[in-house]
């Protein structure tokens, strides 16, 4: 296994499609809200080296750092109506990354489950796995343009839809699945390797329930890592053992 630092050096990639899953946190940094622009260019630079490496690369970006329905809903906002403004915030965290890939020498596209079709083009399916067999990284904005569902949810559909091999679920200063949450719990164990099954009847946080039955019942495998380590998702391009691993067979 050669540096993982090594951008499309001697390493050889074993997927050959991935999806990432960017929580809204995950661009957030250390601000209290929105998008730290530093962190997004580490991110971006992080996804252009896998992609340099010849993996196609797809992205579902959350939303949480700008807007969430569920806490609008608590404030006495109809849910839906929070739902889609939270779909909406997705869509600028789109196109922050979508502007720091570029920046970084990616070709893209960001596809919108919503049309809006000044800046970015509607979801088709068939179109997005064009961009990605073409080296483009392909960003799915507004989750699944359904309200009462999240963009964990997003993450499995499009990926099942696109035969990405596995999802790499980006985790904020944790380095994977624990027994419970760490940062509440010092006493939480980590967990290298779960299935799906045990990860949801222990109800643990790797992505919601619906997420995780998807996937689930599809056979699709979960990476979850910390996305602090800048060499993360390389490493796990190229195979290395990183994180926590969920799949069907739990090993
Ligand atoms: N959302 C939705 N349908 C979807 C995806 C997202 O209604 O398919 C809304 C929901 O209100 C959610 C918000 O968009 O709270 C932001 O998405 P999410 O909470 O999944 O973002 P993350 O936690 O990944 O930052």
């Amino acid at each position: 296994m050669a540096a993982a630092g090594d951008p499309a050096g001697t390493d050889t990639a074993v997927f050959s499609r991935i999806l990432l899953k960017l929580s809204g946190e995950a661009l957030m940094g250390e601000l209290e809200y929105g998008g730290d622009p530093n962190r997004i260019a580490a991110v971006a630079k992080q996804i252009k080296r896998v992609s340099d490496r010849g993996v196609e690369v797809a992205v579902v970006v959350g939303g949480g750092n700008i807007y969430r329905g569920l806490a609008s809903a608590a404030a006495g906002m109809d849910r839906a109506t929070g739902d889609y403004m939270g779909m909406l915030a997705t869509v600028l965290n789109a196109l922050a990354l979508q502007d720091s890939l570029e920046k970084h020498g990616a070709r893209t596209r960001v596809q919108s489950a919503i049309t809006i079709s000044e800046v970015a083009e509607p979801y088709i399916r068939r179109r997005a796995m064009r961009h990605l067999e073409k080296g483009r990284v392909v960003i799915f904005a507004a989750g699944t343009g359904n309200p009462f569902f999240t963009t964990d949810t997003a993450a499995a559909l499009r990926a099942l839809e696109i035969h990405a091999e596995a999802i790499l679920m980006a985790k904020n200063g944790v380095e994977g699945v624990y027994t419970a949450d760490p940062r509440k719990e010092p006493d939480a164990q980590f967990i290298s390797t779960i299935t799906h099954r045990e990860a949801i009847e222990r109800q643990l946080t790797v992505m919601d329930v619906t997420a995780l039955s998807l996937c689930m019942d599809n056979k699709l495998p979960i990476h979850v890592f910390n996305m602090d380590d800048e060499a993360n998702i390389d490493r796990i391009v190229c195979g290395e053992r990183v994180g926590t691993v969920v799949s069907t067979s739990g090993q």
